[in-house]
């Protein structure tokens, strides 16, 4: 039986990594903290490095890519990202083969061995930023972080996936209430900035209708939100509109520091 493994290894302002898998190959979805610290928290899950054959770059944020040129160096794997994307990564990524820089649309697809990767655009403040859709047959998982607001068009990509990674950045109150300067706060409640937890919330409702049944609240501050703020929040909005999260739906939060544990959806 065929199964998909979808680990965050790490998510948050100040690092983001995932490992994901079909058994047979692997992906990294961004490098934002030091390529040694990724492969020590995929070691410590006991997941196996050695599948990995490329690495996706969602945006140029350093919180996405700091350690995306010594990882591809190390694994000797190309890295797949959007042309804004490379762009903005400028000399970031350092000296990477020309096979080692392969450039995307976003909106478009591609395949690892047997696993589809789709890339979707998300609204966010850097050069050409995107999500990914990483599929097994009819099994599915998916990133939905760093993105300003709700539309249509990245919620339609990310529905019916069995697995995915939700931004819950900030919690409102926290952040106008927060030490942030003004500036910042704006720009993170922006159009192009991040999902709150009650943007999350609304996203949630809307991936349980589609199918999705394991949601982790991702890409969370550290100064305006904290694990339990951010799953009440989502929980209670669920439980609102008739969901039953642990029995409709898997609700939990991905940690900033360090692996939060291997989640899996099967083909059946
Ligand atoms: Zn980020
Ligand atoms: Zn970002």
């Amino acid at each position: 039986m065929r199964q998909l493994v979808f680990a965050p290894l790490f998510s948050g302002s100040s690092g983001n990594a995932t490992y994901i898998s079909d058994g047979r190959d692997a992906v990294i979805a961004d490098a934002g903290v030091s390529a040694s610290r990724i492969l020590a928290e995929i070691g410590r899950l006991g997941l196996d490095v050695s599948l990995v054959r490329a690495i996706v770059a969602t945006h140029e944020h350093s919180d996405h890519v700091s350690g995306i040129g010594p990882l591809a160096r190390k694994l000797d794997v190309p890295i797949f990202a959007t042309r804004g994307t490379w762009e903005g990564m400028g000399r970031q990524a350092g000296k990477l083969n020309e096979g080692q820089r392969r450039v995307i649309e976003a909106g478009s697809g591609f395949s690892v061995g047997d696993m589809d990767i789709l890339s979707f655009p998300t609204p966010h403040d850097a050069n050409e930023s995107c999500g990914y859709v990483f599929s097994l047959g009819r099994v599915s998982a998916a990133i939905a972080t760093d993105i300003g607001h709700i539309n249509e068009n990245w919620l339609s990509c990310v529905s019916a996936c069995g697995i995915v990674l939700l931004e819950a950045d900030y919690d409102r109150e926290m952040l106008l209430s927060g030490p942030y300067p003004f500036e910042l706060k704006r720009r993170i409640q922006g159009k192009k900035g991040h999902l709150s937890n009650d943007d999350a919330a609304g996203a949630a409702f809307r991936l349980c209708c589609s199918g999705t049944r394991q949601i982790i609240l991702g890409h969370m501050s550290k100064i305006n939100n904290f694990p339990e703020l951010a799953l009440k929040t989502v929980e209670n909005a669920l439980a609102d509109e008739g969901v039953c999260p642990g029995r409709d739906v898997y609700i939990s939060a991905a940690l900033r520091e360090g692996a939060s544990g291997v989640y899996s959806i099967r083909e059946d």
